[in-house]
């Protein structure tokens, strides 16, 4: 017998490749502009300013090979994006001891109401009805870092029907995963569940249904995902 009044929500949780585990999701954290040349496509100046971050919901992340054209929206965009997934946290952390508390990695998808984001922008609103909507992040299954290290260069590439649109490599991050992770503990505490989305390369752009797209980040892994 528990005493909630309604029934609780589900632990949102991510598989883990090659096993029938499972990381539970606490808290999704977004760098925004990450790689100059998106900076520069979105009309910023891509010099190093201090990173911006925003947040999807942990139940917006799912692991699924389709993606429902969401609602109230005619500009629905893709981002590839590599994940990070925090076994501990803290506040504080420095960069030189930032990896020790990441758990692993994974490839995912950073889906955006342009249209409604761009809205908000304008407006000076916050960001949330054109980035934590529901089945905005389609992802692939986590990959421990006894498996892919700390992945740092390799080649970012999102496809759309076998045609290249975004290419990026790791190594092109403004913020590398340490000094994300270091940032983000000085404003928020950051604890075990934390997953951050690194940002995505230039050359985002519009997907309908029907549209396939085919994720891969050399090293992390590969995710093909259909609108529909
Ligand atoms: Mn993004």
């Amino acid at each position: 017998m528990s005493n909630y009044v309604i029934n609780p929500p589900a632990v949102v949780s991510i598989p883990i490749e090659g096993s029938d585990q499972v990381f539970p999701v606490r808290r999704v954290y977004c760098i925004g502009r990450n790689y100059a040349a998106h900076a520069i496509e979105m009309g910023h100046d891509p010099d190093r300013e201090p990173p911006f971050f925003f947040q999807k919901n942990p139940d917006n992340l799912y692991v699924g090979d389709t993606f429902p054209y969401p609602a109230q929206t005619k500009d629905v965009h893709h981002e590839i994006e590599m994940i990070v997934a925090l076994k501990s946290g803290g506040t504080n952390i420095s960069v030189d001891k930032a990896l020790d508390h990441v758990w692993g990695y994974g490839v995912g998808l950073d889906m955006t109401r342009r249209d409604l984001q761009g809205i908000a922008k304008e407006m000076r609103r916050p960001w949330e009805i054109g980035k934590a909507f529901e089945l905005s992040a389609p992802i692939g299954p986590l990959k421990p870092v006894s498996a892919v290290g700390h992945p740092a260069a390799g080649m970012v590439q999102l496809k759309v029907n076998g045609t290249p649109k975004q290419t990026g490599d790791l190594n092109q991050m403004i913020w590398k995963v340490p000094e994300m992770i270091s940032y983000l503990s000085d404003y928020f505490e950051l604890a075990a569940g934390d997953v951050i989305m690194t940002g995505t390369p230039a050359g985002v752009g519009p997907v309908v249904v029907g549209d396939v797209m085919d994720v891969h980040v050399e090293g992390v892994g590969d995710l093909t995902v259909t609108v529909v």
